[in-house]
């Protein structure tokens, strides 16, 4: 069993640096006080190196990046800080294509109390995870798609390879989930099947691998009623598994259940590596102002924690990582210490000391 691990901190841009250092203390003081190691090691990268620099994603940082036994990261890019072709710098999206980070997993948790704009019925919670993939589909063609005077063309790929990779993967986590009590061990293939050959594929794929876990349920839904369904009864939902574009979407849709992009985490996972970061961007319109709310990224280290321990076999990262989940519901719930997003006053560092409160660290 592993017990100790590097961890490659981007600390990004705008926001980036304040919501990292209170990520990087609750981490710290977990660590010490359930008797593993976790190194941070910070790689720059982002907008503002860039303009310093000339570099967006140095080659020591991405060598950074592959030694590490996971990545955290924060946001990056700026509006104002752009290449030569107009395009904004996102190393995050690099990092996601040159370490193969197929299975983009957005847990949407609302628990009562919360603050969401759905009218719940009395007793309904909402815990599922959807998985979009993240290196083909419709983002096969990102910068290279051809445009003449009267035409545009985009191509969508799905691969055998890669989807084979991401349904193994979406079972597996409906597996994790059914063990510990938290969904029935079902995975919903979301797709276009009706009207596309290649979403056909997609779901032939995904029933195939669905025929291997004779344990868990699986079923389809088209990726227009998804989006209804999320509205109407998201509760229903465990495991959803989709295409890059429409998990692009639907992910948002998702952060939007949950109250707003201030508490909504996420995971990019490959085979050999993973990258855990908030789903929202640097938010330069509060950068340096010490109000962003640091809860998505405090959910996105809980995803770390929990990803590392069940993949060193190392109970104590996964109890701290579910732990740490349920500390940041606790300061939401209680709702006395809240960030302006959430309709409160707090900051940055006082709603991070609030989890660490509830911790008892
Ligand atoms: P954004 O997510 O940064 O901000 C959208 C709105 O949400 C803003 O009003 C912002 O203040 C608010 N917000 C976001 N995070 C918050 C937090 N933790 N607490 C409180 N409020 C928060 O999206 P944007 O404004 O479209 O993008 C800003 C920059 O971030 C752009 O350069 C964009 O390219 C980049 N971006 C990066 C990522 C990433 O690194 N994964 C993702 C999205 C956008």
């Amino acid at each position: 069993m592993k017990d100790s691990f590097e961890i490659a901190v981007f600390n990004g841009d705008g926001i980036g640096p304040e919501i990292t250092r209170p990520t990087v203390d609750i981490l710290t003081r977990l660590a010490k006080a359930g008797g593993y190691g976790l190194r941070f090691k910070d790689v720059p990268a982002g907008a503002a190196h860039y303009a310093q620099t000339g570099e967006s994603l140095p080659e020591a940082s991405m060598a950074a990046a592959r030694a590490a036994d996971a990545i955290l990261l924060s946001a990056m890019g700026l509006p104002s800080v752009r290449y030569p072709d107009g395009t904004e710098i996102s190393p995050q999206i690099d990092l996601r294509k040159a370490l193969t980070l197929f299975a983009g997993v957005r847990p949407v948790r609302i628990f009562p109390g919360q603050k969401t704009p759905l009218n719940l019925p009395e007793g309904k919670e909402v815990d599922f995870v959807l998985i979009r993939e993240s290196t083909e589909g419709l983002f096969h063609t990102q910068g290279r798609g051809e445009v003449s005077e009267n035409e545009a063309r985009e191509t969508l790929l799905i691969t055998r390879d890669i989807s084979e990779k991401l349904f193994r993967f979406a079972f597996g986590l409906a597996r994790e989930r059914k063990d510990a009590g938290r969904g029935p061990g079902r995975v919903t293939c979301v797709d276009k099947a009706n009207v596309f050959r290649a979403f056909a594929f997609f779901r032939a794929l995904f029933d195939a691998e669905a025929a291997n876990h004779p344990d868990l349920a699986s079923d389809h839904a088209y990726v227009d009623a998804t989006a209804l369904w999320f509205v109407l009864k998201p509760w229903d939902f465990d495991v959803l598994v989709t295409e890059n574009m429409f998990g692009d979407i639907l992910s948002d849709l998702g952060a939007g259940l949950m109250g707003g992009l201030g508490v909504a985490p996420s995971a990019d996972i490959g085979a050999d590596h993973a990258v855990f970061q908030p789903c929202h961007g640097s938010a330069p319109d509060i950068a340096g102002q010490g109000r962003a709310n640091p809860m998505a990224m405090i959910l996105s280290a809980a995803m770390m924690l929990d990803w590392l321990g069940l993949r060193h076999d190392n109970r104590s990262l996964v109890a701290d990582g579910t732990r740490l989940r349920e500390a940041v519901e606790a300061v939401i719930r209680r709702g006395e210490v809240l960030t302006s997003d959430l309709g409160g006053t707090a900051g940055t560092e006082e709603a991070a000391s609030a989890v660490l409160q509830e911790l008892g660290l």
